[in-house]
């Protein structure tokens, strides 16, 4: 047991405070955070919206934070780490079922899993914590120690960009060329997932444009130059082009919709953002019939396992070496651990809001 200083909130109920706390701590690695990011969950979580998010047992507060990058400061030879390692641990922690039990609780089966700072697990924004081997990714690349904090959420990319490739499996997807060139991808959002989402759909050779319904802000226009993608502001109109592959980070049924209706034949849409209050939108027998009559497939997909996590930090590596600016320019705020208000206030600008532990 320890006194050690935390971001919490009381889930599912909300607020937060950066308190003094005492938790109990039994992993063989001892980890202190370099980074820690906030996204639309935490954010989420402190207003209250979250409804699935829980305490942990015997605890009326929980730890925040998923996204973390931690420096080792304390292991023994045999957990295969040593202290001044950089590492990224795994969210999600297993429960008992199939696919929990392989490795793969992304696709938990029964609900009963884990996720730090979210369902019932203390999360990462402590001033230290300990954690088994099993659930720590390395970074090998010492270039990643800011860029790093971007892994947690391009896990999740990588994970759905999987799944595109087994759901385009179902007929010839590619084109004449066995290449992606030619074909079309539209990422709706321009946040940090929407950003990493367009890259890898560039990085795959896709035509890519990322969308918002407003302009978006110098910095954002130059990180989509220095990745080669299209930025179109849906407020003056869409291109009139198919769509192959769709990616949606809105949350956003109507906008979704508009774009379902535009997709090519054996096209794929993937859900990916959530928005519970967004307002409702009519799904009518015509979008059912060019679902169908087009072999369109619409996949949802959720977090990822820790395969995802190490080829996450393969393509930062690649993309920082590429465009370090660009990538860096991805974390547009950093703040200490006690300015909570970032939580409830925010910037336009900001797409990346890293917390600073050092
Ligand atoms: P974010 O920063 O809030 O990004 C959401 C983006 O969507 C913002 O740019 C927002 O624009 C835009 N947007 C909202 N409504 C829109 C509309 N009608 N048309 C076009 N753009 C619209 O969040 P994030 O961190 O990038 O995450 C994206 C979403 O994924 C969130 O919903 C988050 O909860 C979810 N998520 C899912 C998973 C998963 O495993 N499935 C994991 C992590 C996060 P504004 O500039 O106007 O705000």
């Amino acid at each position: 047991m320890s006194g050690i200083n935390a971001v919490t909130t009381n889930a599912p109920k909300g607020g937060v405070r950066y308190e003094r706390v005492t938790v109990r701590e039994d992993g063989p690695v001892g980890l202190s955070p370099i980074y820690t990011g906030i996204c639309g969950t935490d954010r989420g979580m402190v207003l209250g919206h979250l409804d699935f998010s829980y305490n942990p047992d015997k605890q009326d507060f929980i730890v925040m934070g998923h996204e973390s990058i931690c420096r080792v400061t304390s292991a023994d030879s045999k957990t295969g780490f040593r202290e001044g390692d950089i590492v990224v641990p795994v969210v999600r922690r297993p429960g008992g079922c199939i696919n929990c039990r392989t490795g793969r609780q992304d696709n938990c089966s029964d609900g009963k899993k884990h996720e730090a700072g979210i369902t019932g697990m203390n999360g990462f924004m402590r001033e230290s914590f300990t954690d088994s081997p099993e659930f720590l990714v390395k970074v090998k690349d010492p270039a990643l120690a800011r860029v790093g904090i971007l892994t947690e959420p391009l896990k999740n990319v990588v994970k759905v960009f999987e799944v595109f490739e087994t759901v385009s499996r179902r007929s010839i997807y590619f084109s004449e060329d066995s290449t992606y060139e030619g074909k079309n991808a539209y990422v709706i959002g321009t946040g940090a997932e929407g950003f990493l989402f367009s890259m890898m759909a560039s990085e795959y050779g896709f035509n890519t444009s990322i969308l918002n319904r407003h302009p978006i802000d110098e910095n954002r226009l130059k990180i989509c130059d220095a990745f080669g993608m299209d930025f179109v502001d849906s407020s003056k109109g869409i291109p009139d082009e198919n769509v192959d592959l769709l990616i949606d980070t809105s949350g956003d049924p109507a906008t979704l919709l508009n774009f379902i209706r535009r997709m090519n034949y054996n096209s794929i849409a993937v859900m990916f953002g959530t928005n519970g209050k967004a307002p409702p939108a009519d799904f009518t027998g015509k979008d059912i019939d060019h679902i169908v009559e087009r072999n369109i497939s619409l996949v949802g997909s959720v977090d990822a396992a820790k395969v995802h996590y190490s080829r996450a930090l393969s393509y930062l590596s690649r993309w920082n070496s590429m465009n370090a600016g660009a990538l860096s320019s991805m974390i547009t705020d950093e703040k200490k651990p006690s300015d909570v208000s970032v939580f409830t206030e925010r910037n336009p600008e900001s797409i990346k809001i890293a917390l600073d532990w050092s």
